[in-house]
């Protein structure tokens, strides 16, 4: 017994064992490799405090929440200014509060040479301005337990789930539904995450699993752990479907053998024969988008999203906004890629995208491949902790 889901996910081409299989053999080892990488590891970000909608509430000062900019001497060759500090190992630790923190935020914009800066209609693109920018080591940041709770969270779940994407009746159009479930899946794997590392004792810092917020949160909804296996597909479906562009994309940080590496890691995750044989489409975009008011619904889906991303800046703990922006980029870059361009094909000439968004989209789905892990290796565990059996579909 334990947690088990059976039959194939909602919308989805796949079953939840060929899922979890090929994830714990396949996806999740390559994607843990391939974060890890100076290509994916530096997330370009805004993290101002700079919502529109309400004002700062002091939850940006939280200790955990904060976030450790990465000194500019630990920046990818090419990402630096030509008179850049030399690299060296003892950089690569947080150097939060302390001078070396200090981030030149004028980063010389060659540092994106080979990667053109494309409008994604899904996203809200407010990051025009490079001296609002910064570098951050995702590696050093990782996505966890920091405090942020209470009102200030809850209104941010509230106003992405109540204003941008109702819970819509099983009726309303499936594309309606697929907003809902990308965001409820992605709001499970925050908490999973959440849970996974969790502050469980202040006094002497000790953090460690926190088995009943996991349970409580998601593991106890099937609708919510459904969601999960949701938008993993999702994403993976977008990323297959973009191989020959992210195969030929310009992983150049500077470090020819690591970057090398970076390709040849890629091109594994792209083109996996296990994952090829298993669940050769994770997902059939294919099937949405055929009524008549097509155009029209694909413009309201749009400027909903939209509106959620703009809601990030509002998030208001440094490092969850770092995680939400990421992720929520990595969702709209997902969108891009199945919505923005018809057809099943794609050749690599038909797309393009912002180094940003590859990165957003990787990191994405190594989240998500993460959560679904912890997922299915507690379900029996979490039987025998909880004494019941949690019924799938
Ligand atoms: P919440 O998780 O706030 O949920 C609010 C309500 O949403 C629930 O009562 C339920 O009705 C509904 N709900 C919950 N889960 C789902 C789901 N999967 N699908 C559909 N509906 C659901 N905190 C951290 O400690 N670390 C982080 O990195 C972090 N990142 C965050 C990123 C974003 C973008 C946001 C908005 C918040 C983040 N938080 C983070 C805060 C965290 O998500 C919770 O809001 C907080 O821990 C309080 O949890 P809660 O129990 O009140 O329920």
């Amino acid at each position: 017994e334990g947690l088990k889901y059976h039959g194939l996910v909602e919308d989805c081409c796949c079953d939840y064992e060929t899922v979890d299989r090929i994830n714990l053999v396949v996806l999740h080892p390559l994607l843990e490799q391939i974060v890890k990488h100076p290509f994916f590891r530096y997330f370009k970000v805004k993290l101002w405090c700079d919502c529109p909608f309400w004002p700062d509430d002091g939850m940006c000062r939280l200790r955990d929440c904060s976030v450790c900019e990465c000194p500019e001497n630990e920046f990818p060759e090419t990402f630096r200014k030509p008179y850049g500090n030399i690299l060296s190992s003892d950089n690569l630790v947080c150097q939060e509060g302390k001078p070396q923190a200090t981030v030149d935020r004028t980063i010389d914009a060659k540092s994106f040479k080979g990667w053109i800066e494309v409008d994604n209609p899904w996203t809200n693109d407010d990051e025009t301005d490079q001296a609002e920018m910064t570098y951050v080591n995702l590696q050093l940041n990782p996505e966890r337990y920091t405090g942020y709770t209470g009102p200030s969270a809850r209104r941010i779940w509230d106003a992405i789930y109540l204003e941008n994407c109702q819970k819509y009746p099983s009726g309303e159009c499936q594309e309606k539904r697929i907003l809902y479930k990308l965001i409820s899946g992605l709001h499970s794997s925050i908490s999973i995450h959440i849970g996974a590392e969790y502050l469980l004792d202040e006094k002497i810092n000790m953090w460690g699993q926190n088995q009943s917020l996991m349970y409580d949160r998601v593991l106890k909804h099937p609708d919510r752990v459904r969601n999960l296996y949701f938008a993993f597909l999702f994403v993976l479906r977008s990323v297959t479907k973009a191989a020959d562009y992210l195969e030929e994309a310009d992983y150049d940080t500077g470090n020819p053998l690591e970057d090398l590496n970076t390709q040849l890691m890629m091109k594994k995750l792209l083109y996996d024969h296990k994952l090829q044989a298993a669940c050769p489409k994770p997902f059939d975009e294919a099937k949405l988008w055929k009524g008549q008011s097509e155009p029209e619904l694909m413009k309201q889906i749009q400027s909903q999203f939209k509106n959620i991303s703009a809601i990030m800046d509002c998030v208001g703990c440094e490092k969850c906004r770092l995680w939400g922006k990421l992720q929520i980029l990595g969702l709209g870059t997902a969108l891009k890629i199945l919505f923005s361009v018809n057809g099943d094909e794609l050749p690599a000439q038909r797309l393009q995208l912002q180094r940003n968004e590859v990165i957003a989209l990787i990191n994405l789905l190594h989240r998500l491949s993460e959560s679904v892990k912890m997922v299915h290796e507690m379900g029996p565990s979490i039987d025998r902790i909880f004494g019941k059996i949690i019924g799938g579909p």
